[in-house]
């Protein structure tokens, strides 16, 4: 396995493989880039098939952190880290403890936060070994932010369709959520508050069956949902559902959801664009979550916390008015932004590292 020339590598500043030979850890502390501050990020645990597999995800997903942060104005790097395993059989109290040791010995360059298969509870075990983990505090935030995630996406999706149909909100508009978890039961409240019709799927039945009691929301076929003809996609699953093959078989104007790293490979954004899909990147319009950690770990109060998600969309528009202006993928423009951003706060540190609008940095 090579990692200086990993394909997800990115001349990222840290990548640190620990184990625990007692508790069977086998970990990957991942922080690509540090310029506007410590490397904050889910820590993830999954039965990768490989160590191959796991250093790709982490590479990528850290590599996700530093853009997402960038464009949200939040003085965080890009860092994650991931537990090679699964979840339900091989997570133990002394194992998480031990990445909590792990994640200590980074001398907070990494800060860790909940990702799939850890919860807060991991997080409060781990925080009994280091200082440098986040999104566990009780506070009036509640903890889980993925509300604040569904928040700025809903808002997001808002965005597209007044850019794209020229509508004010999603009233009558056919929204597909794939996956409706802890953000995409949260979106579909929202877009069903607002008037749309939401067709969902998900492979767990109890939270289909929940978003359809509580929501109205309409069942589909989980094999279905990517094909459906809708005004917009939302997926909010999992990874890489957007690539060559699925892309062909799309019938959504739109794709705005809170799935981490959508597209599988960096040409899908230009194959998106080449099919006439409008597509909101992931990393910019999910940051509710980061937005959200970052207010609680600065104990910060919650209506400015929602004043900074609802900036996202400013951001959003900022990059589809450029995209539209060069012809170039929605991805990759949100993307050089980004690096505009880190670039500016490398130049002038104090001056443009937090930038306190978005917005106004954007324009
Ligand atoms: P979650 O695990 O609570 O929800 C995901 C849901 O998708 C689950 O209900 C699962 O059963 C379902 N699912 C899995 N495979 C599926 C398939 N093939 N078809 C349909 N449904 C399927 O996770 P979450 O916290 O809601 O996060 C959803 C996505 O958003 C993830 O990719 C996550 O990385 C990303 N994200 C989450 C947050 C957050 O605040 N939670 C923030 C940013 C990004």
């Amino acid at each position: 396995m090579s990692v200086f020339s990993a394909p997800a590598w990115d001349s990222h500043e840290l990548v640190a493989f620990g184990s625990d030979a007692g508790t069977g850890l086998r970990a990957i502390i991942a922080v690509h880039d540090s310029t506007l501050g410590p490397g904050v990020g889910g820590c993830r645990m999954f039965p990768y098939a490989s160590d191959a597999d796991a250093l790709h995800d982490v590479l990528r997903l850290s590599r996700g952190m530093t853009y997402k942060s960038a464009l949200a104005g939040l003085p965080m790097g890009g860092g994650k880290s991931v537990i090679i395993g699964d979840p339900r059989r091989d997570k133990t109290p002394a194992l998480i403890s031990a990445m909590g040791d792990f994640v200590h010995a980074q001398g907070g360059r990494y800060v860790a936060a909940e990702d799939s298969g850890t919860g807060v509870e991991d997080l409060r075990r781990m925080a009994g070994r280091t200082p440098h983990v986040s999104g566990i505090d009780d506070n009036e935030h509640g903890g889980d932010p993925s509300p604040s995630t569904a928040y700025g996406v809903f808002l997001a999706i808002r965005t597209a369709v007044q850019h794209r149909l020229g509508v004010a909100s999603t009233a009558g508009l056919r929204v597909a959520v794939q996956g409706l978890g802890h953000v995409g039961y949260h979106l579909a409240r929202h877009l069903r508050t607002d008037g749309a019709v939401v067709y969902g799927a998900d492979v767990n039945p109890v939270n289909i069956t929940r978003a359809s009691d509580e929501l109205g929301v309409i069942p589909v076929d989980p094999a279905e949902i990517l094909r459906l003809e809708v005004d917009v996609l939302a997926p909010c699953a999992m990874g890489a559902v957007l690539n060559a093959q699925s892309i062909d078989t799309l019938r959504a104007g739109i794709v705005a959801g809170a799935a981490n790293n959508q597209l599988a490979t960096g040409e899908d954004s230009a194959r998106l664009q080449g099919h006439g899909i409008l597509y909101c990147p992931d990393f910019l319009i999910n940051a509710g979550g980061i937005i959200d950690v970052h207010y609680q770990r600065a104990g910060l109060p919650a209506d400015a916390k929602r004043a900074h998600i609802e900036r996202i969309v400013d951001t959003l528009a900022e990059v589809l008015h450029r995209a539209d202006v060069t012809g170039r993928p929605s991805n990759e423009v949100a993307e050089a932004l980004a690096v505009e951003y880190l670039r500016d706060a490398a130049r002038a540190p104090l001056a443009t590292a937090l930038p306190s609008q978005v917005a106004s940095a954007a324009r």
